[in-house]
């Protein structure tokens, strides 16, 4: 049910989110989780009428798979890295793929194996590669990952490529961080914004 990474991106502004998922529609900014909810939505409209979810939750702590979908509690879940890193297909096609499990349990309840034939043809009618596993490109993400700390002396933020086990503060401090953050850089990002991961 879950869905691993095969291999980037940033959350943005853009006041035509929704229009992202549009066919024919230049995508203007990436999509947001209000605009994976309007494509989860428009695909149950289309395919399988009356049905609907919960919002879509947007997840931290998802490291290994990049959705999920939840029986018992009808919940689609995506990692906030995908969302924040991947580009428009990536995100399309996960969602896609949780959407197809979706369809698959209200059609058929739990008696179909996870990515089996049922799964399969749901997939191509709702236009989601009919796979187990969906190609991504998190392989560049992993390029553009950092890990942020914070000084507790002078409060300034530590950034490295990996997580040090010390780090010398520009302060002078030689730190050992208990934890880091993953982050991403901002999009634009010369101005040192973060995305928290
Ligand atoms: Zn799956
Ligand atoms: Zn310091």
């Amino acid at each position: 049910m879950t869905l691993a990474p095969g291999g980037s991106g940033l959350v943005s502004d853009a006041e035509s989110r929704q229009m992202a998922f549009d066919l024919g529609q230049k995508p203007v900014g990436k999509p947001t989780a209000e605009a994976v909810d309007l494509l989860i939505q428009a695909t149950f409209d289309q395919h399988q009428p009356g049905f609907s979810l919960p919002p879509v939750r947007v997840s931290a702590r998802m490291r290994r798979t990049l959705g999920s979908y939840m029986p018992s509690r009808k919940q689609i879940a995506i990692s906030s890295r995908l969302l924040a890193m991947g580009d428009e297909n990536d995100i399309r096609q996960v969602v896609l793929h949780e959407v197809a499990h979706a369809i698959v349990h209200d059609r058929w309840g739990d008696k179909p194996s996870a990515h089996g034939r049922e799964f399969r043809s749901v997939c191509n009618e709702i236009g989601a590669k009919p796979r187990r596993f969906v190609d991504v490109t998190t392989g560049e993400w992993q390029s553009q990952i950092r890990y942020l700390s914070k000084c507790g002396h002078c409060k300034v933020l530590i950034v490295r490529k990996r997580r040090m086990r010390s780090v010398r503060c520009v302060c002078g401090l030689k730190l050992y961080p208990q934890s880091w953050r993953a982050v991403a850089p901002a999009e634009g990002g010369e101005t040192g914004d973060w995305v928290m991961l």
